[in-house]
């Protein structure tokens, strides 16, 4: 993947910013594989955390016993591991849940069960490389919300023409090369912009 990018942006070290909740977990390591540095932001809220429990990011995983610590510092051990949807999830809980104090805090079960994906590291760098870089996300909405406002403004207020997904994804694929195309030739000019086309 990434010679492919390398090869149509001609920059050979990619780095790549996503948006909250625009990403799946396959497609982060997919560019991990292909050696792209991905940028993430933490999700903001857990189902949990609105209902005043203990969020996923209050278990710490420790890497040295392969095992998660709760709020309650107790010792979520490895039970399991099972296939979903394609993913390979390992499972850990406490024996010490059925007796803890915290427990209405941190499950309605009778253990809090914490899953793992088998390529979690990947996820955990990536959040973490964001916390190095927290200008990052500034420049995310300053270069790439920007076009997507000036394509909605230009769409109007009925938004797109067609129907069905291969119409709109055409109608969309139409908007995108006419801001690409005006926007060189803000840049080079029409003069400038045959003359790549041309190269
Ligand atoms: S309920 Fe279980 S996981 Fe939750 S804080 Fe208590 S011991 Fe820890």
């Amino acid at each position: 993947m990434k010679s492919l990018m390398s090869a149509v942006t001609g920059v050979s070290d990619l780095h790549v910013v996503a948006d909250r909740g625009y990403f799946t977990g396959n497609e982060i390591l997919a560019c991990h594989e292909a050696g792209i540095t991905t940028y993430l932001p933490k999700p903001k809220t857990s189902p949990n955390e609105a209902k005043g429990m203990f969020p996923r990011e209050a278990f710490q995983y420790v890497k040295e016993r392969n095992e998660y610590r709760c709020p309650a510092r107790e010792r979520l051990i490895w039970r399991f591991k099972n296939v979903e949807k394609g993913q390979t999830l390992h499972c850990y809980w406490s024996s010490a849940c059925p007796s803890c104090l915290m427990k209405s805090q941190c499950t309605t079960g009778i253990y809090r069960r914490i899953r793992r994906w088998e390529h979690e590291e990947v996820l955990e760098a990536v959040t973490s490389r964001l916390d190095q870089r927290p200008d990052i996300m500034r420049t995310r909405r300053q270069t790439v919300e920007h076009p997507f406002g000036t394509l909605k403004a230009w769409m109007g207020a009925t938004h797109f023409l067609t129907k069905g997904l291969k119409n709109v994804s055409t109608e969309m694929s139409l908007h995108v090369l006419a801001y690409n195309m005006k926007r060189v030739m803000n840049i080079l000019g029409p003069k400038g912009l045959i003359q790549a086309l041309r190269a």
